[in-house]
């Protein structure tokens, strides 16, 4: 076991670093930049080479060098500073060793159990040490885990200088909880890997380069107020306009009411009065030729309903918010390859399941940096049940190191697309 894995993940989880979506800063909260410059330091301590801080989009970056005289791709690893949206003032790990299989009590005094009866994936993880909150708070082993377990493997490394490796390059960054906000900033030229992970992705196994495509539908509903008493053939009710827009989507394409690699629109909210209303949408697709069908269908809902009325009553603006990574992550197919074998080398089976979400890593994909995402432990994220053991995080920094050993075998002369047979068995798993 990794000697400083769980004290400095605990180090980590214990300060605040949630983000902010109503700040407009970049970080959006101080905190994060805090906790990026005490990383640094320790980046530094632990023998990390071009350790910068970025004040314009708050990343952290950081390079292990190469120690083989081989030309070999070079890899980058990301995670993100950030938690959710959830009380994260005084987090108080507690560590539960050799899980029993039973209860843990997180709170005493407030009965707050994590039960297997409520979460039956604790199950898996008879005979470990859980780590967990008290109840009060979120972990934030999304995405401390996933730091936790970065720097480990490059501390292992840097333990090891027998371990074969090429440059390793690490980015820490902000506002992953805010639609990917940060990553939207993230500078692919200045990180000059040829390919990166995101350690970000849930439980062991998990393997990630298919999410959604998203876009964000913001309308606009003029009504006419008068008084009710002498309203007839013209009061314009925006409320009812509002309702009546909302029930002509198809009712069973819903977040709901969908799963796998169904799609959906999602009305997320919505506010005013008979006078205005205001509704947001999200519309979501793993395939892109659904996607703009949906965003079609939705923008001709927009102009049948208005067509009803003399004048236009409601605006739209319809944006793009990411792309489903799997669109470049296909013309890069070794980028998987590498993942799976590492995962395979260290006994772990891979799981394929479409993100029903973003990641950071759909953002710099298509910044022409291939990212998928590998899992980093957490279970339960956002939330006072959020938990993830000590050794499914040393698993994580066992697969970073694979990634890296191996793809050093590799001489970057050698067509690096393809040269895998796994290839074409991981594109028809998924
Ligand atoms: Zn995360």
């Amino acid at each position: 076991m990794y000697e400083n894995l769980l004290e400095r993940f605990i180090a980590y989880a214990k300060v605040d670093t949630r983000s902010d979506d109503s700040s407009y800063t970049v970080p959006s909260t101080h905190n994060q930049v805090t906790f990026a410059l005490e990383l640094a330091k320790e980046l530094i301590r632990i023998g990390l080479e071009e350790v910068e801080y970025n004040e314009t989009n708050g990343f952290l970056t950081a390079t292990l060098p190469s120690n083989t005289a081989e030309a070999v791709p070079v890899i980058g690893f990301i995670a993100h500073l950030d938690t959710a949206d959830f009380n994260s003032v005084n987090i108080h790990p507690q560590v539960h060793c050799a899980y029993d299989g039973g209860d843990i009590v997180l709170n005493e005094a407030e009965q707050i159990i994590l039960s297997p009866k409520e979460f039956p994936r604790l199950r898996n993880y008879i005979g470990e040490t859980v780590i967990t909150t008290d109840g009060t708070t979120l972990l934030g082993a999304d995405d401390k885990a996933g730091i936790a377990s970065i720097v480990t493997a490059c501390e292992q490394f840097l333990a090891h200088p027998e371990r074969k490796h090429g440059k390793i390059r690490l980015a820490f960054g902000p506002d992953e909880e805010l639609g990917a906000r940060g990553a939207k900033l993230f500078d692919v030229d200045h990180f000059a890997a040829d390919f990166a992970y995101t350690i970000d992705g849930g439980p062991i196994g998990n393997l990630t380069y298919d999410n959604f495509n998203a876009a964000q539908a913001e309308l606009t509903i003029r009504g006419t107020s008068v008084h009710p008493g002498s309203a007839k053939d013209t009061m314009v009710n925006a409320l009812l306009v509002a309702s009546q827009f909302a029930t002509a989507l198809p009712q069973e394409e819903t977040p709901e009411r969908t799963s796998g690699y169904e799609g959906y629109y999602f009305l997320t909210s919505q506010s005013g009065t008979v006078d205005e209303v205001k509704q947001t949408y999200y519309i979501r697709d793993h395939d892109r030729e659904h996607f703009a069908a949906r965003k079609h269908f939705f923008t001709e809902r927009v102009a049948a309903l208005n067509a009803q009325f003399a004048e236009p009553r409601i605006s739209l603006t319809l944006f793009d918010q990411y792309y489903n990574m799997r669109d470049i992550i296909e013309q890069h197919p070794v980028v998987v390859d590498l993942a799976v074998q590492a995962y395979e080398s260290c006994g772990i089976t891979p799981v394929f399941k479409p993100m029903r979400g973003g990641t950071d890593g759909c953002i710099i994909s298509h910044k022409g940096l291939p990212t998928p995402n590998l899992f980093s432990g957490t279970e339960n994220g956002h939330g006072k049940y959020e938990f993830v053991t000590l050794e499914t995080m040393a698993k994580s920094v066992d697969v970073i190191m694979a990634i890296v050993e191996q793809s050093a075998v590799l001489s970057k002369t050698f067509q690096l697309e393809g040269i895998f047979s796994l290839t074409q068995a991981v594109k028809n798993r998924v």
